[in-house]
């Protein structure tokens, strides 16, 4: 049966919003078995966090990378020099037209100036809260940089406390899924948690499980989803749904695995015999 990995990158297969390590590059290198991306960030993010240091500590194979929510497929050949080529890409604003991409903007905008979703101190916002990324918007009511710092990591670490102990960005996304009923309704908009403390806007089906049903057209029969969030609302949930509606009849299957870092994505992928011995 020919079977691939597919994994989500932040938090899977690197510590959260940091570079993979050398570590995890040699196991990735140890794989017995194809493995593919899906990932929710976009390619200008993911370059430093996965693509640079992949290429850097050693990886010379192909792969497919399906980015921005997975809606965007690329085809990665690192054999000689680092290639990323887009083989199939999505856009949001063209989807859902001019004037309701401007009301999703202007929906955000306006809700985090809303007083009861104002964070309390020390929390701040570092960063710009709003990032189109192509098939998606990226929301983050506490900021995104692109390298994070000691401050913005402490930052973070406040807000996901937080966030557990008041449901503050469910209530934002309550919020949101009402005032934006419209596009939801006639456009399909999905809004998911993304990360550790934003919230995805993307279209349904313009998501990781593009990344599936492409593999499965590549002629994949059997697919091992590795990720750290497949829980309701989290950005791998559309996934795990996918791998639940998926009828038990079919010669293709999806198998999904819930870890909770990328050490216990080493662990699994040992638990799979997915890793040849080391050299
Ligand atoms: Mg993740």
């Amino acid at each position: 049966m020919k079977t691939a990995a597919l994994f989500d990158i932040d938090n899977t297969l690197t510590p959260p919003r940091q570079p993979i390590t050398e570590s995890m590059v040699k196991i990735l290198d140890r794989l017995c078995v194809p493995f593919h991306v899906a990932a929710g960030s976009h390619l200008p993010l993911l370059m430093q966090q996965f693509f640079e240091p992949l290429y850097q500590f050693g990886y010379r194979k192909q792969f497919d990378a399906f980015l921005s929510n997975g809606a965007i497929h690329y085809r990665c050949d690192f054999s000689v020099d680092m290639s990323i080529e887009v083989i199939s890409s999505f856009n949001i604003r063209d989807h859902l037209g001019e004037s309701n991409y401007r009301f999703l903007i202007e929906t955000l905008k306006k809700t985090q100036i809303l007083p009861e979703f104002q964070l309390p101190s020390p929390l701040k916002v570092i960063g710009g809260t709003i990032v189109f990324r192509d098939s998606m918007v990226n929301f983050a009511p506490i900021g995104r940089v692109q390298q994070e710092d000691a401050e913005v990591q402490l930052n973070r670490k406040n807000f996901v406390e937080y966030d557990h102990s008041t449901g503050y960005r469910q209530r934002i996304m309550d919020h949101l899924n009402n005032k934006l009923s419209p596009l939801i309704k006639n456009n399909d908009l999905k809004i998911t948690l993304g990360g550790q403390t934003s919230f995805d806007i993307g279209i349904l089906g313009k998501d990781k499980t593009n990344a599936v049903t492409t593999l499965f057209n590549l002629g994949f029969e059997r697919i091992v989803f590795f990720g750290d969030a497949l829980f309701e609302g989290g950005n791998d949930a559309a996934i795990r749904e996918f791998a639940e509606a998926w009828p038990s009849t079919s010669p293709q299957s999806i198998e999904t695995v819930q870890v909770d870092s990328y050490k216990e994505t080493i662990e699994k992928l040992y638990e799979f015999n997915f890793l040849k011995e080391p050299i």
